[in-house]
């Protein structure tokens, strides 16, 4: 069958930036699964799946603001060390922060020194152009419960108990 509005889909693919750097990949684990229409995946993403069935390959180019955004200078901010909620802290690590945890944004410490940490709570591809390369696994019905919840249940899906 078809990719169309609540398939269930299984993809294996590869995510690269412009020089080729892989970010993300399904490579070595299980498939993708996820409930096409439902914006779980990016929303160009879906559009270039649309009525691929299983065996397809897909490539798919999309633009930073098409893709996790462009980097806003707005979103790093510099806090003194002494304030930090964290007592190790290093390059690269991530902390969900916000004044409540429905508001809470993960941030990446992209600096370090003796007084200050440098918070970056852009979304660590935001800037990045976006390279998929996409083979469609599988794609069946969604279940009812699967429609109601809005995601996968199962293989490559959500894991949850009902
Ligand atoms: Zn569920």
């Amino acid at each position: 069958m078809q990719i169309t509005h609540d398939s269930v889909v299984l993809i294996d693919y590869t995510l690269k930036g412009d020089d080729g750097t892989v970010f993300d990949s399904s490579d070595g684990g299980d498939p993708l699964a996820y409930l096409h229409g439902h914006g779980n995946l990016l929303a160009g993403v879906e559009a270039a799946l649309v009525g691929k069935t299983s065996g397809d390959l897909v490539e798919v180019k999309l633009s930073a603001a098409d893709g996790y955004g462009v980097r806003e200078g707005g979103l790093v901010a510099k806090v003194p060390r002494g304030e930090f909620p964290a007592d190790e802290i290093g390059v690269g690590m991530q902390f969900r922060i916000g004044p409540t945890a429905e508001e809470a944004r993960t941030v990446t410490v992209t600096e370090l020194d003796d007084e200050l940490v440098t918070l970056d709570a852009n979304h660590p591809l935001a800037g990045e152009n976006l390279h998929f390369q996409i083979s469609v696994v599988e794609v069946r019905h969604a279940t009812k419960d699967e429609l109601s919840h809005g995601h996968v249940h199962g293989p490559g899906g959500h894991h949850h108990h009902h």
